[in-house]
């Protein structure tokens, strides 16, 4: 089985599903297409993922979801420009970013299961580790990090507010699958943990609890908001001003003259 055939059974859903666009707002598309990247399985950056300074010990590697494994895709959903739009103001997340990270979610979460469906009926075997029933988060510290897995696979770099700089931008969700078909690896078109970000700063005057400094993210401060806004806003939640109105949110930034010194997120990478 190809990469392009994964790739296609996973875009097809967002094509036709009905969470895919928003009833409440008129019909909005949520998400552009997808970009798709590749890992081997046996990439020795996934080891450095069990660092306390990178994921954690808890986070499993891809041969520890399926002993098999030999390939991990990785999906990067881009909200669309209306969904992006809709959140350019300050303050409380519009309701099309709410949308977009509960519904949005387990839109994604069908996109890749269909994935791992069209692997499994070509005779062979996948999972969605998110979904997996061994899934957990501690802490706030999951056992398989979307972000972390996509930037092995060579989707993109982290950001100053810990997002995901991808060329379709920052603004989006993030899937994956781990599979026993032995892919070809995406190259990673990076050589640092956050070279897509010009740490222009927009992030920072844009944060409501002002939790992102030009060493990066407060994971606590941030966290205390969202919960905050899940009180007003349950069973939705979410924020997204660090990912809208920002040079990242749609593609790669153009980069500035001078860069704030890099914040180290895991040992080992490039
Ligand atoms: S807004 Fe600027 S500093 Fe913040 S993550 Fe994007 S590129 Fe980096
Ligand atoms: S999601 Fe909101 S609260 Fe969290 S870092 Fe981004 S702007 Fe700040």
């Amino acid at each position: 089985m190809e990469l392009r055939e994964i790739a296609g059974a996973v875009a097809a859903v967002p094509e036709c599903h009905p969470l895919a666009f928003i009833a409440e707002a008129g019909g909005m598309r949520l998400y552009d297409p997808p970009l798709t990247a590749v890992a081997r399985a046996d990439d020795p950056l996934f080891g450095g993922l069990k660092d306390e300074a990178a994921v954690g010990p808890a986070h499993l590697g891809p041969r520890e979801w399926m002993a098999e494994a030999k390939s991990v895709v990785s999906f990067f959903f881009p909200f669309s420009e209306e969904v992006r739009r809709s959140n350019r103001g300050l303050g409380d997340p519009s309701f099309e970013w709410l949308y977009g990270r509960i519904e949005g979610e387990s839109l994604l979460r069908a996109a890749v299961a269909a994935g791992v469906a069209a692997i499994r009926a070509a005779g062979g075997r996948a999972i969605s580790p998110a979904s997996d029933p061994r899934f957990r988060v501690v802490d706030r510290r999951s056992n398989w990090s979307e972000r972390h897995v996509a930037y092995v696979a060579g989707l993109g770099t982290f950001s100053l507010s810990r997002s995901l700089i991808t060329e379709a931008g920052s603004a989006g969700r993030l899937g994956s699958l781990v599979t026993d078909i032995p892919l070809e690896a995406t190259p990673r078109p990076y050589a640092g943990l956050e070279e897509y970000c010009s740490k222009c700063g927009a992030c920072m005057a844009r944060c409501p609890p002002k939790a992102i400094s030009a060493l990066g993210k407060d994971n606590a401060a941030c966290s205390g908001y969202l919960d905050e806004v899940k009180l007003r806003f349950a069973p939705r939640y979410g924020c997204g001003k660090c990912q809208t109105a920002v040079p990242c949110a749609a593609g790669i930034p153009p980069r500035l003259g001078t860069a704030a010194p890099s914040v180290p997120i895991f040992p080992g990478a490039p």
